[in-house]
């Protein structure tokens, strides 16, 4: 029956944050992205409807937790330390930490290099966690992204560390003119939309997705989001 009981479908309540372009953000208050495509394609897949919820990136553990939402969406990478409270589904994306700097600084050329400096993260992410091990390092933390990245394009920190893929598409698009990536990928990560603990829905969730994933779908959203 597809996760439908005599035609009814379940609604789940999805939590993102929508401040982390391509993934989710809002153009005129509304919702889009390739993590906004993706769940929405799952949900057709696998016969859930989805209602979405805006919530900053450091609740959403505590509301999974807490069970007040059925999900989140918000390139959230699956760690070891977050899996000891929540249920992700099975990864989506391959992503990395990147190191970001204005055009003109020449002396932040690696991740030795971030030693003493002045770094922005965005609380609760493994950006933060990564800045944490640098040696002498001041760390700035902010509630988002783009306010962090401000703080950079405005002189007041030295350095960002973020996901890459969403520093490479802000300074592909323009929305972070003045910003370059150094370095080589501080890590290894992969994406996955967490669940309460053995949640119930964590099996739709896969089956939806894996559908997605084997009958192209995945692979048309990925290409108007990353363009390859
Ligand atoms: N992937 C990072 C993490 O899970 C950042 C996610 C985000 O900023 N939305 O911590």
């Amino acid at each position: 029956l597809n996760g439908s009981v005599r035609g009814v479908q379940k609604t789940l309540t999805v939590a993102t944050e929508p401040t982390f372009a391509p993934f989710e953000f809002q153009v005129a208050g509304k919702l889009q992205g390739f993590d906004i495509e993706l769940v929405n394609a799952i949900a057709a897949a696998a016969g859930f409807q989805v209602k979405y919820q805006n919530m900053p990136f450091s609740g959403m553990i505590p509301a999974l937790q807490a069970k007040s939402i059925d999900a989140a969406v918000s390139a959230m990478t699956i760690t070891e330390e977050r899996s000891k409270t929540v249920s992700f589904s099975r990864p989506y994306f391959k992503s990395g930490l990147g190191i970001a700097v204005r055009g003109s600084n020449q002396d932040i050329t690696n991740f030795e290099s971030l030693k003493n400096k002045k770094i922005a993260v965005q609380i609760g992410t493994t950006g933060a966690d990564k800045a944490k091990t640098v040696p002498g390092a001041a760390i700035r933390t902010f509630d988002d992204t783009p306010i962090a990245l401000q703080e950079l394009l405005n002189g007041n920190v030295d350095a960002v560390v973020h996901d890459q893929p969403g520093l490479l598409y802000g300074i592909k698009t323009g929305n972070l003119q003045g910003l370059k990536i150094v370095g080589q990928l501080l890590t290894e990560e992969y994406y996955g939309i967490p669940t309460p603990k053995n949640s119930p829905n964590l099996k739709l969730i896969n089956q939806g997705l894996t559908k997605v994933l084997s009958n192209g779908t995945y692979a048309q959203i990925y290409k108007k989001w990353f363009n390859s």
